[in-house]
């Protein structure tokens, strides 16, 4: 398989270079930090992008996107990843959100959500997670009950990232109904979170400020118009949802960029020469490369218009892996200096590597831990027997 990218993907991508390197403030370091500039900034250069048809340019035109190929939007993603994911809390809108409503929504549905998005004007936050559903995601109880021409939910979420940005929809998976397999009483709820009742608590964790909350909705009512497929369609959606997710996001990117400036240093420091350095920067390039092309694969697949499950979660597994990978040998090259934070004068690579390492922790939990990643290519992908 080639994954060469073509003169017009190579000339998007500098053409993309340039954008960035003009709108990204010396500030920018990503989310997670505790800097007030930083959600309005996602917010203006989301608009600058939809402005440029850039946003969404993987979706249809009649969903306001610029009907680009996937490689495009590929490119698009790894450039976005390596600089720190300037679209804030807005991949998720384009990567899967806003594809699931595209499959799986009514007309109505798609005339009202997906135009916010591709403008680049609306947070979403993602509701699958409770204190007793994670990995078993079926397990989920908070309950949807049907009264009138709506439901009335009742429960709680948790690892909410961004609900508190303030988001203004939360893509909420119910339960609709206990009879039956515990999948197929799933139902998926588009909320709008200014409804009465939802209360959003914020978790403090090592990752960094404003990430993580909790959900708790207390009799919150949401018309019908706003359920996502069918009622019991949930985990079609979810499954499909998540697929998106994994594969969305371009983990190598950053590891990639972190490589390059490590090299940089060692270049720059006389590092360079000591054989233990190069051979671990040669096979931190040579896991991001599997990781790299992995993904293309998955990519591929996706190009083709099929659901790929197993390559994604292989594509995942070397992904995040790599992304902690690549932080864990930067620590130990730096030395002791490589311990400090971006605000300290003397910190190597202005504190990227230490960053790295705090926000990669999570990598092999979020959207699926490791251990589930492994269990899906064992179970679907080599069709081993399903462990009890
Ligand atoms: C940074 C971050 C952001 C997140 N954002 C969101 C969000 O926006 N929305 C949302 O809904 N959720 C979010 N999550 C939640 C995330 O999806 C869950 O944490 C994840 O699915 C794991 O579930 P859990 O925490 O309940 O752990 P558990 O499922 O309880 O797992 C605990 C441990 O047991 C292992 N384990 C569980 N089942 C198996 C098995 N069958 N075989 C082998 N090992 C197993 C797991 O791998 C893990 O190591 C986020 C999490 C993080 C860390």
């Amino acid at each position: 398989m080639d994954f060469t990218f073509t003169a017009e993907e190579e000339r998007f991508r500098a053409e993309l270079r340039a954008f960035l390197a003009a709108e990204l403030p010396a500030w920018w370091r990503g989310m997670f930090v505790d800097d007030p500039r930083a959600m309005p900034f996602t917010r203006e250069l989301c608009r600058k992008l939809a402005a440029r048809g850039w946003l969404t340019m993987a979706w249809p035109r009649e969903h306001g996107g610029a009907a680009a190929g996937p490689w495009l939007q590929a490119v698009l993603r790894e450039e976005m990843w390596a600089h720190d994911e300037p679209r804030g809390p807005q991949y998720m809108n384009l990567n899967y959100i806003g594809p699931c409503i595209m499959r799986f929504g009514s007309d109505a549905q798609k005339a009202r959500f997906l135009p916010p998005m591709a403008a680049g004007d609306v947070l979403w936050t993602q509701g699958f997670s409770e204190p007793g559903a994670g990995s078993d995601l079926a397990a989920v109880a908070t309950r949807a009950e049907r009264r009138g021409d709506g439901f009335v939910v009742t429960g709680q979420k948790v690892w909410n990232s961004y609900a508190d940005a303030p988001a203004d929809w939360c893509f909420l998976l119910v339960r609709t109904s206990s009879e039956g397999k515990r999948h197929e009483g799933l139902s998926l709820l588009l909320l709008d979170m200014r409804t009465p009742g939802i209360t959003v608590r914020p978790i403090d964790s090592m990752a960094g400020p404003h990430e993580l909350n909790e959900i708790f909705l207390d009799e919150v009512v949401v018309p019908d118009d706003c359920l996502l497929g069918r009622a019991g369609q949930g985990w079609e959606i979810v499954t499909a949802g998540l697929t998106f997710e994994r594969v969305g996001i371009a983990r190598y990117a950053r590891a990639g960029r972190v490589i390059e400036l490590l090299v940089e240093h060692v270049n720059a420091t006389g590092l360079a020469r000591d054989p233990h350095v190069r051979r671990q920067l040669a096979s931190l390039r040579v896991r991001y490369e599997a990781a790299r092309l992995l993904s293309y694969h998955a990519i591929s697949l996706q190009a083709a218009g099929r659901v790929p499950t197993v390559e994604v979660s292989i594509a995942r597994l070397h992904n995040t892996e790599i992304e902690q990978l690549v932080s864990d040998v930067g620590l130990e090259i730096l030395g002791l200096t490589g311990q400090l934070t971006a605000d300290d004068p003397a910190a190597p690579l202005a504190g990227l590597v230490h960053r790295q390492w705090v926000r990669t922790i999570p990598t092999t939990i979020t959207a699926g831990t490791l251990e589930v990643q492994k269990n899906i290519v064992a179970e679907r992908g080599l069709g081993l027997p399903r462990v009890r």
